[in-house]
């Protein structure tokens, strides 16, 4: 819906929204009420509470022994999952069948009994759709890659491209000025994709592209990071306008190690063909249900996971698993029927795998409520054993720690970490100031399987799975009935300061997520 996107975009304000397509430049003082601004960082006229005054009472450690109970006992996490991961499939953003997937979200959240549930729509420039890839190393040897399209890269001609290969050593604006022009113009550039897929990476990597385009690179092979010749899923995309500088394939670790071992003796040349086609503008639904208040119902608290997924499996850990979990405990929480005193509201992005549009796009088009979350959280972590919950600040003793202690810990979930980052659909409300946490699970075998053709369903645990909706349930109830806030909302200035701490400020401000 455009309407919603120019209207979203405007009241973003001071933090510019990647799916606005090209903003103007952010005036934090354009109608933006809300935002994370020095503008809006008026001190909140609700109070948060300290470690020490929180403490569940007994009733409501009781409520959460029936609420947890619900869901390990006889709950719907795994059926959620299934019909989810196998039932619908691949959710690729702006693809048929990820509005298939929000239409039957939205469905589950009525049939739980929940009243309050709207599809939020925000739109993107572009859509994509994968078509196989013919790659191949032609000389010195002739020999085939394991390659796939670099989600939103630009089709080739069906002759396809050829070129020899470069490798990016170092993949600094600096160092790629350094270059000399014989080493880069024509030539197809190998670059290292970095470990994880964090909107950070993301945008260093896009950066890099940036720096190349202008010296004649003609295309580029990202290197996969997961053993046997797996590329996992990934955009060549700036998140803004979902246009790419190059025709882009990612490739097999093996694959890319082999090409350095022939470079380090002469020549590579590299052919490939990728028509995977790039389509118009589309819309893309955010899935919102809520669960009104019984004394502060304008306050909210926030647990989300975005339902959208990478188009090569059934995306069943990345992120069927958090759908599953948010949808369990909405119904779980709904079933008690005793609402919290603030709201609670469960949210399933779109556009997440894209750089966290869907989220941003919600954060910008409620920016005018913000002071009114109370906390958000978000699960993307896969189903591993579940351990608790990383906060994005460091405080003292957070009450955080008292609320784990009280009523996480039999559920095995009273780990409680902190760390800022920004990898996943909490960053677009904690760069907003509001206080976020993302749930910790077990994530040795996590890296393996989201984004490859292995997130499938069998890899989903059922304990685990059920383990973490009770988890989240608990605490979401938990917040939202707290007799005061568990966290404050940050102003601009000083969540700035945590960023750079972090070392995003830098990164997020060149993506436009973040504006000084
Ligand atoms: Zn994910």
């Amino acid at each position: 819906m455009r309407t919603l996107l120019a209207w979203s975009c405007a009241l973003l304000g001071a933090v510019a929204m990647p799916a606005c397509g090209n903003p103007s430049p952010a005036t934090p003082d354009a109608g933006a009420p809300a935002v994370a601004s020095s503008a809006s960082a008026a001190p909140l006229a609700l109070p948060s509470v300290d470690a020490g005054s929180y403490a569940p009472t007994t009733a409501e450690v009781a409520l959460a022994q029936r609420l947890a109970g619900s869901i390990v006992v006889g709950g719907h996490a795994m059926d959620y999952e299934r019909e989810l991961a196998d039932g619908i499939g691949p959710r690729l953003t702006g693809s048929e069948a990820h509005r298939r997937a929000a239409a039957w979200a939205a469905d589950a959240f009525r049939k739980a009994g929940i009243e309050h549930v709207a599809i939020e729509p925000f739109t993107i420039p572009a859509t994509w759709e994968r078509r196989p890839v013919v790659a191949r190393i032609v000389a010195p040897v002739t020999e085939e890659l394991h390659a796939i399209a670099s989600a939103w890269g630009i089709p080739t001609s069906a002759e396809g491209l050829r070129g020899d290969v470069v490798k990016i050593n170092d993949a600094s604006p600096a160092a790629i000025a350094k270059m000399g022009d014989d080493q880069l113009r024509g030539k197809i550039a190998l670059i290292d994709r970095g470990t994880h897929d964090s909107v950070k990476d993301k945008l260093d990597y896009l950066v890099a592209l940036d720096a190349l385009k202008p010296r004649g690179v003609i295309a580029l092979l990202s290197a996969g990071t997961r053993e046997n010749d797996v590329p996992g899923a990934g955009s060549v995309a700036h998140e803004h306008t979902m246009t790419a500088s190059f025709s882009a394939l990612r490739i097999g670790k093996e694959d890319a190690a082999r090409i350095e071992r022939l470079l380090e003796k002469g020549s590579v040349t590299v052919s490939f063909v990728n028509e995977s086609p790039l389509h118009g503008p589309a819309e893309v639904p955010n899935v919102v249900a809520e669960i009104r208040g019984r004394e502060l119902p304008d306050e909210w608290v926030l647990l989300g996971a975005h339902l959208d997924s990478w188009d090569l499996a059934t995306g069943a850990q990345d992120n069927g698993s958090g759908s599953a979990e948010v949808l369990e405990a909405a119904r779980a929480i709904a079933a008690l029927g005793a609402p919290p005193r603030r709201s609670i509201r469960f949210a399933l992005w779109g556009g997440e795998e894209e750089g966290l549009l869907g989220s941003v796009a919600y954060a910008a088009a409620h920016a005018a409520e913000m002071d009114h979350a109370a906390y958000v959280l978000n699960t993307d972590h896969g189903t591993g054993a579940p351990k608790g919950w990383e906060l994005d600040r460091q405080g003292a003793v957070d009450p955080m720690h008292v609320l784990a202690g009280a009523l996480l810990a039999g559920l095995g979930g009273d780990q409680i970490e902190s760390k800022m980052t920004c990898s996943t659909d909490h960053c677009s409300f904690m760069l907003l100031g509001v206080p976020t946490a993302n749930l910790l699970v077990d994530e040795s075998k996590y890296d393996d399987i989201h984004h490859t053709p292995g997130d499938t369903l069998e890899k989903v645990s059922r304990a685990s799975l059920a383990q973490a909706a009770a988890i989240a349930a608990v605490t979401a109830y938990a917040i939202a009935d707290a007799p005061a806030r568990l966290a404050p909302r940050l102003d601009h200035a000083t969540v700035g300061a945590n960023l750079k701490k972090a070392e995003l400020l830098d990164s997020l401000a060149s993506g436009g997520y973040w504006k000084r």
